[in-house]
């Protein structure tokens, strides 16, 4: 799931400075297990900053609404009235949905209330830790499971560094060394030998520095083209 945080209330004050009428939007689904920007959030961050502008003598409407998921048009259609009706909308949603009310509702002033994560599974109560980085190139095959570019403090591929001791990592002693992990893994399923090979440079061009990606089925790409000429063409 995606993890995130709300951003601090000074924060989300400042920010819609001059604003006279705010829809808090929420989100259904990540941001909601991880306590952050769900229906709750949606509600007391909307009634804090009617009282904290009430507080400072200013005028100020503010009301919440959550959809099921903010990143998919069906569900953030739910929300075109409260959108169209408020002058600043503050998303509590992942960087991907706050984005999503800006491209399907281009006219709306959208505000990030959260600050996105990472990647994460929930391992304990109220607790998530970062578990992939959407590298593009998985190597979980490798590593046998555990991975070394979200979970290794300085990313490394090709075992740990000299830093790690007791399992744990040397950035600090809450970490787990993933390279530890990735031995114990390799050791339980006969696989120490694979830490002898030498490997070809991962391909990081699906990563992130490959610039924006895309994910796009083989048979849909044809009408994704028909479309957009048909939206390029003139009128
Ligand atoms: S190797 Fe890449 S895709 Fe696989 S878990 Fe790690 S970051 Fe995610
Ligand atoms: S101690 Fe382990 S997890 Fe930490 S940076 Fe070194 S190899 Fe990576």
């Amino acid at each position: 799931m995606i993890v995130a945080e709300q951003k601090p209330l000074a924060e989300i004050l400042g920010s819609i400075d001059g604003a006279k009428n705010v829809l808090v939007l929420g989100c259904g689904t990540c941001v909601t297990v991880c306590f952050a920007g769900g229906t709750k959030e949606a509600e007391v961050l909307a009634s804090s900053l009617r009282l904290k502008a009430k507080l400072e003598g200013k005028e100020l409407e503010a009301s919440h609404f959550t959809v099921q998921r903010q990143c998919e048009w069906e569900y953030l259609d739910q929300a075109g009235d409260p959108i169209r009706a408020a002058d600043t909308v503050v998303s509590l949603a992942c960087g991907v949905g706050a984005q999503a009310v800006v491209e399907r509702f281009p006219e709306a002033r959208m505000l990030p209330g959260l600050n996105t994560r990472f990647y994460g599974l929930p391992t304990s109560h109220g607790l998530w830790e970062e578990r992939c980085a959407g590298c593009g190139d998985c190597v979980l095959d490798f590593t046998d499971g555990i991975c070394p570019i979200a979970r290794c403090s300085k990313n490394l591929l090709n075992g740990p560094c000299g830093g790690s001791h007791d399992g744990k990592c040397e950035v600090n002693d809450s970490i787990e060394c993933a390279w530890q992990l990735i031995y114990d893994r390799m050791k339980k399923f006969g696989h120490l030998d694979r830490l002898l090979e030498t490997r070809a440079p991962k391909d990081w061009r699906p990563a992130r520095d490959g610039g924006p990606r895309k994910v796009e089925r083989e048979d849909l790409k044809l009408s994704h083209r028909e479309a957009e000429g048909e939206a390029s063409a003139p009128a």
